[in-house]
This record gives structure tokens, C-alpha cells and sequence, in this order.
């Protein structure tokens, strides 16, 4: 485990914005017909998914996804204040090397601050054949992205690869908890980001259910965490190596 290195007096008050403190949230519709057919979901699930992706807060349009990312960072550097503030708190704790898989959510803007900070993008960067040496990074986020890649336990193996011992790989996907985890290979291509979206960049190849934690375990991390900001639809894994 990464050094601990805030005792700080700044504390975020209940329910607001991990990222930038705000207290105004509202619910906007993501899913689409199309989609919710492909994925076969069932109401509670349309409500839970509506909920991760489309609760924003009004101040920073952070989603769930990103405000859940934002404080799993937080929490696991013992830090009770804001995204905002954690950028501001330190020069020691913005010398992490931090690597960003794609952009994380709404997070990339306050990540740049990290001085040893890298947005590594598909497809001049593919996860899973990382350019970097082993145990090079200290911290490695991604958020919604490794649905995508055509082999996501490959991809997670690189993440272990190129994490320092006591490093962390914090990540988001999209769970159907009521199944398990099925490749959407030989089904109808399915597309996040909008109706009618077609880019292969977007095609899901994974549909994560409740074994959800075996591929991060398989791929040689001992210690995973589940951490939520607010309730089952708010959640991400915390992997040590
Ligand atoms: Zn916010």
C-alpha cells in the first residue's frame, strides 16, 4: 500500500460533490430503447443505470461514475476533503506517477495537476500491450473502459504489470449484478456513448455481472476492495499489488 499522507483538516460534508464540493445534483435519461433491448435489462436495472450515468452534479456535470472514481482516489489516500482540494493539498501527493486509461470521467481536468501525470489513449495506446515498463506507475484509473477491450483479463494483467509493489489500479464498468459476466462476442453488436453510435471504439465486448471481482484477482492482484460513494450503483474496485 501506497503511503498515507493526509491526516487533513478538511473534511467534505455528506452528499456533496467529491470533485468539487457541490451540492446540486439532478437526473438526466441516458439509456436508450435500442440499448436497454441489447442488454436485456429489466426496469431496476434501467433505474440503477440511470442512476450511475446520468445523476450530474449541476456545478462540475460530474456523473455517479466519476464522483464514485473521484472518492474511491480519495478514500484510498485517507483523504476526507474534495478532488479539488486533493490537487491543491500537496506537492508530495501530486508526485504520484499517475496513469489515466482514457479519460476518466470528469476527472482528467484535476488529474492534470498531478505533475507526473499521463492520459493514455486507445487506439494510440492499447491496454493490452501497455508501453511502459513494469513497475513503473504508482496509480492507474480508468473508468468504463475495459468493457470494451476485446480481452479484458489481458488488459488488467498489463495494469498489474506496470504497478509499482503497493501500487493501486482503481476502475469503474458497468455491472449487471443479477447475471454473470458474458462475452458479447456472437451477439448483436451493442455501443455505448449514443444512439447509433457504430465506432468500433465503442463496442462492448464484455457484460460485467456479479463475478465481476474474478478477473482483477486472476490477473495477479491480491487485495481487491469495493468501494461505493452511494448505494449498489455507485461502485469501484480498489486493486492492490
Ligand atoms: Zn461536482
Amino acid at each position: 500500500m501506497l503511503l498515507r499522507l493526509f491526516s487533513h483538516p478538511v473534511f467534505r460534508p455528506t452528499g456533496s460533490c467529491p470533485i468539487c464540493g457541490g451540492m446540486a445534483f439532478e437526473q438526466r435519461t441516458v439509456l436508450w430503447s435500442e440499448l436497454i433491448a441489447e442488454w436485456q435489462l429489466t426496469n431496476d436495472e434501467v433505474a440503477y443505470i440511470e442512476r450511475q450515468q446520468g445523476h450530474i452534479c449541476v456545478a462540475c456535470q460530474s456523473n455517479l461514475r466519476s464522483r464514485t472514481l473521484a472518492a474511491a482516489l480519495l478514500d484510498y489516500f485517507g483523504f476526507t476533503g474534495n478532488l479539488r482540494e486533493f490537487c491543491m493539498a500537496s506537492r508530495q501527493a501530486r508526485s504520484f506517477r499517475l496513469l489515466e486509461l482514457n479519460e476518466a470521467g470528469s476527472l482528467s481536468s484535476w488529474l492534470s495537476h498531478f505533475r507526473r501525470h499521463t492520459l493514455a489513449s486507445y487506439p494510440e495506446v492499447d491496454m493490452q500491450a501497455l508501453p511502459y515498463h513494469s513497475e513503473s506507475w504508482e496509480i492507474i484509473l480508468h473508468s468504463d473502459v475495459l468493457e470494451h477491450v476485446p480481452n479484458p483479463l489481458q488488459g488488467l494483467r498489463e495494469c498489474h504489470r506496470i504497478l509499482v509493489t503497493g501500487g493501486v489500479l482503481i476502475y469503474t464498468i458497468p455491472i449487471v449484478f443479477g447475471r454473470l459476466t458474458r462475452t458479447r462476442q456472437g451477439l448483436t453488436p451493442s455501443h455505448h456513448g449514443a444512439p447509433g453510435q457504430s465506432q468500433q471504439d465503442w463496442m462492448v465486448q464484455t457484460e460485467y455481472g456479479a463475478d465481476f471481482w474474478r478477473q482483477p484477482i486472476e490477473a495477479g492482484f491480491k487485495k481487491i476492495s469495493i468501494f461505493t460513494l452511494d448505494g449498489p450503483e455507485s461502485l469501484a474496485l480498489v486493486c492492490e499489488k
